[in-house]
């Protein structure tokens, strides 16, 4: 594969008329298509005048079984539910993967759908993105989540659940390190396990080869968090009884030192909104030397059409744009666990690939058109998406003011619409919207 530019990571510089050779999925060459060597010479090749080839985009926080952004919800019958679940993950996989996500990072999922997932697509029998699997999320008993079917409550409890998603097949454990807005009788701000819980469920998590990732909304569970050692930070708003966002500078340095990965879920609304709330302060943590990665909680709060448009949201918010696609590329293989195998073009990687119409380090808009999608060395024919949507303006009278801070501040006129969520893993058995 040629194409006028390729970047092989984002950082290094550019190679203008670049080529790709891929062999049994791998990436076997990567360079100027000047210096191909002969041996490769014969090759058939498909070739993008006009497009940038760059590594496939990752996802590091999707809940690919959220089912209410795939299937509209005709029927809340318990005995299709399971049925339901899977038939989602597949459609989100899939969506997401036409938008050019190579790689998603289950962080949530009811019966272990995310396994199954995982294993149809590395089959062969249907064709997606490359998946990192969590399983239900680790919580306390009436915790964030609890109805996603996780709950735990003592540190025997905690690592009989890690060895059981162990041989169930996860590859993250995930947990739910605070309250969250979407589940009642829990807040955001509020610690759920203690340090001495969390750091038993890293130990045994990395004793067995995983890594771990906690949902963290308020300081004290941040921090808790990151002392008992966990791996990656989703959310990370700092947000405090009030509603309102204060960065721990230190914490946000010990964050830094430790190396743990943090995905802001996607900053909708900063810096435009005065007093804004939850809006987690991606900028902020950058400066601090945080490791920022790409994960928009797709399927809770964005569908999976969000995602490029969430990329833009971030450099909106004031990170350089090759630092949003090394967030979403490079930085985010090696967040959900696939450093050495994909986000980076270079031999020996898997061939995960897109090819933008046009230059994405000078427009990110260059990732709204893709030529061309490879999986696996395999090209991926995108399913067709709905657009994303203006939010619907009644609904942001219904909903907390926490969340209507943070979601009315959003471009309305290309802002995901939200849609009604009857089953999903983050959600309150009695919605607040
Ligand atoms: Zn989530």
């Amino acid at each position: 594969m040629t194409a006028e530019r390729l970047i092989t990571e984002p950082g290094q510089p550019t190679i203008e008329r670049g080529a790709v050779v891929i062999e049994a999925g791998a990436i076997a060459w990567v360079g100027p298509v000047d210096v191909l060597p002969e041996v490769y010479a014969t090759y058939p090749v498909t070739r993008h005048p006009r497009g940038t080839i760059l590594p496939g985009l990752v996802e590091t926080h999707a809940h690919p079984g959220t089912y209410a952004q795939v299937l509209p919800p005709t029927t809340s019958d318990e005995r299709h539910d399971q049925a339901r679940v899977a038939f989602s993950s597949v459609a989100s996989a899939r969506q997401l993967a036409s938008v050019g996500v190579t790689t998603v990072q289950s962080l949530g999922s009811r019966y272990f759908a995310d396994v199954a997932l995982r294993e149809a697509i590395a089959s062969g029998l249907i064709a997606g993105p490359r998946i990192v699997a969590a399983g239900p999320q680790l919580t306390t008993s009436a915790g964030h989540a609890w109805s996603t079917g996780g709950e735990v409550d003592s540190i025997t409890e905690i690592r009989k659940a890690v060895r059981d998603h162990h041989k169930a097949g996860v590859d993250v454990i995930k947990v739910m390190a605070t309250g969250g807005f979407m589940t009642a009788r829990t807040a955001p701000w509020n610690a759920q396990f203690t340090t001495e819980e969390l750091r038993v469920l890293v130990e045994d998590a990395h004793r067995l080869g995983k890594h771990t990732a906690a949902h963290a909304h308020g300081t004290e569970g941040i921090r808790r968090a990151v002392e008992a050692g966990i791996d990656y930070i989703a959310h990370a708003s700092f947000v405090d009884a009030d509603g309102r966002t204060n960065v721990d500078p230190d914490l946000a340095d010990l964050i830094a030192e430790k190396g743990v990965y943090v995905d802001t879920c996607s900053p909708p609304s900063c810096p435009q909104v005065p007093g804004e709330t939850v809006t987690p302060r991606a900028r902020e943590l950058y400066e601090h030397g945080v490791r920022i990665v790409t994960g928009n909680d797709i399927g809770a709060v964005w569908p999976p059409s969000g995602f490029t448009f969430a990329l833009k949201q971030l450099e909106a918010s004031g990170l350089p744009r090759e630092e949003v696609l090394r967030a979403a590329t490079s930085r985010a293989a090696a967040a959900v666990g696939l450093g050495g195998i994909t986000g980076i073009l270079a031999p020996g990687y898997a061939a995960d690939l897109i090819v933008a119409d046009g230059d994405p380090l000078a427009d990110l808009g260059a990732l709204d058109h893709l030529l061309e999608i490879v999986i696996d060395g395999r090209t991926f024919t995108p399913d067709p998406i709905p657009p994303v949507r203006a939010r619907n303006r009644r609904h942001h009278r219904r909903i907390a003011p926490q969340r209507r801070a943070c979601r009315l501040a959003r471009p309305a006129a290309t802002a995901p619409r939200p849609r009604r969520q009857r089953f999903h893993p983050d959600r309150l058995t009695t919605p607040r919207s």
